[in-house]
């Protein structure tokens, strides 16, 4: 079964057409990547997967669920964005643990009167802190968790980031360039931890990039978007060796 299925997605801003019909399935515990380049609307597609964003028209199914008009909360996935949108006045650890805090808050809304009387209230908060040490930890910044984002290192922020999809133990990881702001040789290490990190999560992975070595190295099947279409979806090895259009072979500078 499909983790994620798009089917004839389309979207345009005011006038302007960004995604022209996009349809794709991704395979359960896959890592599939959105090459292309800048402003084809890959960034686009990543936020209508995530919520952010109402396609125009075409569905979305995550797991056996079609998830059009559900909220960002509602849906089994969380983002890593590009620039990694950390609380900067709240510590590493407030920043990991609220997405488990906002899922009990509205736990506790939707039922005021019983939330009031749930036994644990400081236990749930100490299995969140707990949750998040342990998080932290597996992502090397366990030492971090009392600083604020100021006091970070570029890497170290993307960490937090990373940390703060994971706590939520989503089914789908959707990632938009998360190691563009790095350094050249920060990121190609980076690159290697996060396909650990996918192996050892084993979730779905939806990872946008521009960058062809990532794309290449880190993805199952590559899905290639060029103005609004996926010209072609397939293992790495076959998009390079086998582009099926010229465009595709322009782009990733390989001999038709
Ligand atoms: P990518 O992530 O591939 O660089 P985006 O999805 O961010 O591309 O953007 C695709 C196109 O849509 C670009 O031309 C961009 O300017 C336009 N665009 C994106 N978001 C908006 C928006 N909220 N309002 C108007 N135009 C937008
Ligand atoms: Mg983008």
């Amino acid at each position: 079964m499909a983790a994620v299925s798009i089917d004839g997605i389309r979207k345009s801003f005011g006038s302007i057409p960004v995604l022209r019909g996009v349809s794709l399935s991704i395979a359960d515990g896959e890592f599939l990547t959105l090459l292309g380049p800048s402003g084809c609307g890959k960034s686009t597609l990543l936020r209508i997967l995530a919520g952010l964003e109402m396609q125009d028209a075409g569905s979305i199914s995550i797991g056996e669920r079609v998830v059009d008009g559900l909220r960002p909360k509602q849906r089994d996935v969380a983002m890593v964005f590009q620039s990694y949108a950390l609380y900067p006045h709240m510590t590493v650890a407030s920043n990991m643990a609220l997405p488990l805090r906002m899922r009990r808050l509205s736990a506790v809304q939707r039922l005021p009167i019983l939330g009031r009387l749930l036994p644990g209230a400081a236990g749930a908060a100490a299995k969140i802190d707990m949750e998040v040490a342990r998080t932290a930890e597996s992502l090397g910044i366990g030492h971090l968790l009392a600083r604020k984002p100021g006091q970070l290192s570029g890497g170290q922020r993307q960490r937090v980031a990373v940390g703060r999809a994971m706590v939520r133990h989503p089914a789908v990881f959707l990632m938009d360039e998360p190691l563009s702001n790095l350094d050249a040789k920060l990121r190609v290490q980076m690159r290697a931890e996060i396909k650990e990190l996918h192996q050892r999560l084993g979730g779905t992975f939806v990872y946008v990039t521009h960058d062809q070595a990532e794309a290449m190295t880190l993805s199952d099947r590559v899905a290639v978007m060029l103005d609004g279409e996926l010209l072609q979806v397939a293992p790495p090895r076959v998009i390079y060796g086998d582009p099926e259009e010229r465009r595709i072979a322009e782009f990733i500078g390989s001999p038709t």
